[in-house]
């Protein structure tokens, strides 16, 4: 590496990876009031706010989320975890059975480097092929979990190698552990000379497939079962925040680590003053956080059965399947994976069609009508405003009756700030007992967005208090004031040495701090304090406990 090269490599800068971001002051303290505003609201509607953890099964995901969907198909950031340990498991309880004194199996890696041991933390995957001589055979072994038949073909032709190296045949051995073998892979081992060997450990650890949360529900939900909550008084009513992850393109209102402000209420009945009472919960919250302009939609999906939804998804699709060569790539898929998500469709061109389909409220069973008549009626009870949406949808099984969607102003066309909807199979469908669920997700990236757009979010003022003192003993009593003021709920700004004057009120002004506190000699013989007020350059001197009183007045009366 030339010298300039190196420099380089050492000056090298790291930025936040494409789709995240860092959040700052003084912008963090509106992500502050939101998420503070959260947990009062919520409070007073009885919800207890739940921490879960942001990474889980990826299973869990692709259970509740639907495996088809975009989220689980190609956003989630998922690993396997304990891939390698899992394997050497495997090998390390093969080698002691075959020779327990030692437990060591001498392991070569590759035919080209086989008369060079290695050490056996250095032996690479495992789950590769593994060259060695066992009671004096020559023998190429894989050890792993989860086997597949492309392992009974690469060993195979790893063997042909060898005798294409004028060698005979070698050993071929498949190690694993019972119970992940799939079906038809003894026959077809034993058809191309590969002993399938299976062994027993206690205690096996298998690796898992771990996935960054995309959402949070299906969390919730899995919560609620673990901890049993079901034995509580229902409903089980819960709020979280905090960060999701997808890898979706990142734009405007759109990030790969994004954060929600999302409740839950699991258990007791669907009762439709449950769905009016989530929604009055979230608009009351939306109006304290000072969101202007939101407009609420909703709608009934009614629920999964041949007199309600199903039936209305096959009208859809044979009302589709007419007007499939007019509809885009994606719509035209749909049509048979998912056809109530092509009303979700913003494609230009497919709107006129979309708003000639058939309309889900004509074809809702009697009681799917009579909740969704019920939850309108509750929400005009509560005084809130909406509006019809008959394409809003949820494309997975166990949503049902009640969707919901509030967008916001300033956002493009990302202007969603807030997703929910009824969704009762859902605890069911990930083990627990037959469960009532509602729930939504603000999308809290958006709403603050919206609001700095509006001019609504009022930026952190700087501090109240500089104070700007000289000398020693000015020092000490301006370490007293700080002291007090904070005491107080004062933010104050103590420079940590002398300065002038001058300076020190330039400095203030540049903080935006609202009164300088000046501290000299005099001011501290006299016991009288002088105060300024920065914007419009006014002095006054008072003592300490006036000055006090008058700051706690200037406070009341602005905020
Ligand atoms: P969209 O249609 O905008 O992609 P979505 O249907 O994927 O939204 P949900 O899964 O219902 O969204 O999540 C609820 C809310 O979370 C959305 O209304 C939105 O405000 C927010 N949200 C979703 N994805 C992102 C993202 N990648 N970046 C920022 N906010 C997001
Ligand atoms: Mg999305």
């Amino acid at each position: 590496m030339s010298d300039a090269t190196a420099k380089k490599e050492e000056r090298r800068k790291f930025q936040a990876i494409r789709g995240t971001r860092d959040l700052l002051p003084p912008e963090t303290a509106l992500w502050n009031r939101v998420e503070q505003t959260s947990h009062e609201v919520f409070s007073t509607f009885g919800y207890g706010e739940i921490r879960l953890p942001i990474f889980e099964q990826t299973e869990l995901f692709a259970r509740s989320i639907g495996i088809d969907t975009d989220v689980v198909s190609k956003e989630m950031y998922s690993w396997v975890e304990g891939w390698e340990d899992a394997n050497f498991a495997i090998f390390r309880e093969w080698s002691m059975k075959r020779d327990p004194e030692s437990a060591q199996v001498l392991r070569f890696m590759g035919p080209l480097r086989a008369s060079k041991p290695r050490e056996k933390r250095d032996l690479g995957p495992l789950s590769q092929n593994t060259y060695m001589t066992l009671d004096g055979v020559e023998t190429i072994a894989r050890f792993k979990y989860r086997v597949a038949l492309m392992d009974v073909l690469e060993l195979q032709d790893a063997g042909m190698a060898y005798q294409q190296q004028g060698k005979a045949m070698p050993q071929l051995l498949l190690v694993t552990v019972p119970g992940t073998i799939p079906e038809g892979m003894e026959s077809f081992a034993a058809k191309a000379n590969v002993t399938l060997e299976k062994i027993h450990i206690d205690d096996f650890e298998p690796p898992q497939l771990l996935a960054l949360r995309p959402e949070a529900t299906a969390s919730v939900c899995r919560a609620y079962i673990e901890h049993n909550m079901q034995q509580l008084p229902q409903p089980v009513k819960l709020y979280y925040t905090g960060p999701m992850f997808r890898r979706e393109r990142p734009q405007k209102g759109r990030y790969r680590q994004f954060y929600q402000i999302g409740a839950e209420i699991l258990g007791g009945t669907d009762a439709p003053a449950i769905d009016a009472e989530v929604i009055e919960m979230l608009m009351t919250f939306f109006d304290k956080v000072g969101l202007q302009g939101a407009t609420l939609y909703i709608n009934s999906i009614g629920h999964n059965a041949e007199n309600c939804r199903r039936g209305y998804v096959a009208k859809l699709k044979s009302a589709l399947e007419k007007v499939k060569d007019k509809l885009g790539p994606d719509s035209q898929r749909r049509i048979d994976t998912n056809p109530l998500r092509v009303l979700d469709s913003k494609l230009e061109s497919e709107q006129p069609i979309i708003a000639k389909l058939p309309h889900i409220a004509d074809h809702l069973c009697d009681e799917c009508k009579t909740h969704y008549a019920a939850v309108k009626r509750q929400l005009e009870l509560r005084g809130v405003l909406y509006q019809e949406n008959w394409r809003l949808v949820r494309g997975l099984d166990y949503y049902m009756r009640t969707t919901f969607e509030i967008t916001a102003p300033g956002l493009g066309s990302q202007n969603a700030v807030c997703g929910g909807g009824r969704y009762d199979g859902l605890v069911e469908l990930l083990g627990g007992p037959p469960t009532k669920g509602i729930g939504f997700a603000i999308g809290e990236d958006r709403l603050i967005l919206s609001l700095q757009e509006s001019g609504k979010a009022k930026l952190a003022q700087g501090r109240d208090v500089y104070i700007a003192w000289m000398g020693e003993r000015a020092y000490a009593t301006a370490i007293r004031a700080a002291k007090d003021l904070r005491k107080a709920g004062f933010s104050v700004e103590l420079p940590p040495a002398e300065q002038k004057f001058g300076k020190a009120l330039g400095q203030a002004d540049k903080l935006g701090a609202k009164y300088a506190l000046i501290l000299g000699d005099n001011e501290v013989s006299e016991a009288l304090w002088t105060l300024k007020t920065l914007a419009d350059g006014t002095q006054q001197k008072l003592t300490e406990p006036d000055l006090l009183q008058f700051l706690r007045n200037q406070k009341r009366v602005s905020s």
